[in-house]
């Protein structure tokens, strides 16, 4: 069984190609500018060839030839022919309360999809593009989706509301959803096969820290808390957004910088974060080599980073009474030991113990970075959210 796994957004389309028979990425790539000049395809395949093909992809549906066509070349290909791929997985980002887990697309899925486009006007409409395209090419292979909001589904209503008037909740569905699902979903299950613990019996912490960033309460197998909302612009600092405002500082800049809705819109979510504080880098890479050189702003942003990441545990810990796993993930949660240190060395009053030389040498692979007799573990968990994606294409198929 050969399964594509499509991550179509705004001007690219990331792709994933396994045997899920042999457990393996046959090849993998991306359409870069989708739409813009120098637009390109790189794909590699499992055995190292890698190619970069620059070309006119002009839309959605042309990138997608694109991918499919390298796919079956002859000298970079995988498969002889389209009918190799038995069936497409795609991300689509928000479902809304349509859906509490993943489907198999027909016209009323999709329909819904199209329904949940208001509430990610960014993000929807180029993962139906995806979608649009392959029923197109690939007519007869089953094709599904897999949400960021779905495993945020099981939120209790009083974590999800606003306190706003309940009408408009009932009018708009603004509510919080929260994303990253699948990430928090795979790395939370693979933290506890790792440990050889009930999934369903653990209170854990997922921290997704990558250039966007959003944690997780996860009691018993559910996810009950999330800090992302409405839209990815809620809860943790990340690259560029701000993450937690008070709004007043929006209505406040809006009417004294006289902002437009769009210009707002931008300023929180493209001018902010690690970015703005800093005002070095979105990077946080560029950033931590900035503070280590003794730059102000460079030790500010991460002094902020730690503290929202330390407040939301505490906050998630004490809305669950407790935490059993803490999970580190994404770019900066695989990568940055720094990172972790910070955290953990703020967290003993748990009872927390850090194993700080593990945890030096962890850098994107899985590992526990606390001592076997710390009564909360700490993990390491490299995401993948394209096995995520593909896992439940098979479970949906079968
Ligand atoms: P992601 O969005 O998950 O790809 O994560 C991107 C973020 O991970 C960026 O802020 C990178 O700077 C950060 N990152 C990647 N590698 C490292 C590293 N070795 N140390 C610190 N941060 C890293």
């Amino acid at each position: 069984m050969k399964v594509l796994v499509l991550n179509s957004g705004s001007s690219s389309i990331k792709y994933q190609f396994y045997d899920m028979k042999k457990s393996q990425v046959l090849a993998k790539g991306i359409v870069d500018k989708i739409g813009l000049a120098g637009s390109t395809l790189t794909h590699t395949r499992s055995d190292g060839d890698k190619v970069e093909l620059e070309g006119e992809i002009v839309d959605h549906q042309a990138g997608i030839e694109f991918v499919l066509g390298v796919l079956v070349s002859k000298k970079h290909g995988s498969i002889k022919d389209l009918s190799e791929i038995d069936a497409v997985g795609h991300r689509v980002v928000h479902g809304g309360e349509y859906f509490q887990s993943s489907v198999i697309l027909d016209d009323d899925s999709i329909s819904k999809i199209e329904k949940c486009s208001q509430l990610a006007p960014l993000h929807n409409p180029p993962n139906l593009k995806g979608i649009y395209a392959m029923k197109e090419f690939l007519p007869d292979a089953p094709q599904t989706a897999i949400f960021d909001t779905a495993f945020h589904q099981t939120m209790p209503d009083y974590a999800y509301m606003y306190a706003i008037p309940y009408s408009l909740y009932k009018k708009y569905g603004l509510r919080r959803y929260g994303f990253h699902g699948t990430s928090h979903y795979y790395v939370s299950k693979t933290a506890c096969e790792f440990l050889g613990v009930d999934y369903t019996k653990q209170r854990i912490i997922t921290c997704h820290l990558g250039n966007g960033a959003s944690i997780t309460a996860i009691k018993n197998g559910k996810s009950i808390d999330t800090s992302m909302g409405l839209t990815p612009v809620e809860g943790m600092m990340m690259g560029t957004r701000s993450g937690d405002l008070d709004l007043g500082v929006l209505t406040y800049l809006i009417e004294k910088e006289e902002l437009s809705v769009a210009s707002a819109n931008t300023l929180i979510n493209k001018h902010s974060g690690l970015l703005g504080i800093s005002g070095i880098s979105s990077d946080m890479r560029e950033v931590e080599k900035a503070s280590d050189e003794g730059n102000e702003r460079a030790k500010l942003a991460l002094e902020v980073f730690y503290y929202r990441i330390l407040k939301y545990i505490g906050s998630y810990t004490a809305v669950m009474g407790s935490v059993d796993i803490i999970v580190f993930t994404g770019g900066i949660g695989e990568n940055s030991a720094k990172t972790r240190k910070s955290i953990c060395e703020r967290l003993a009053f748990i009872g927390l113990k850090f194993d700080e030389k593990i945890n030096e040498k962890t850098r994107g692979k899985l590992e526990c970075i606390t001592d076997n007799d710390s009564p909360t573990k700490v993990l390491v968990v490299p995401t993948d959210e394209e096995l995520v994606i593909a896992n439940e294409t098979m479970r949906l198929l079968a």
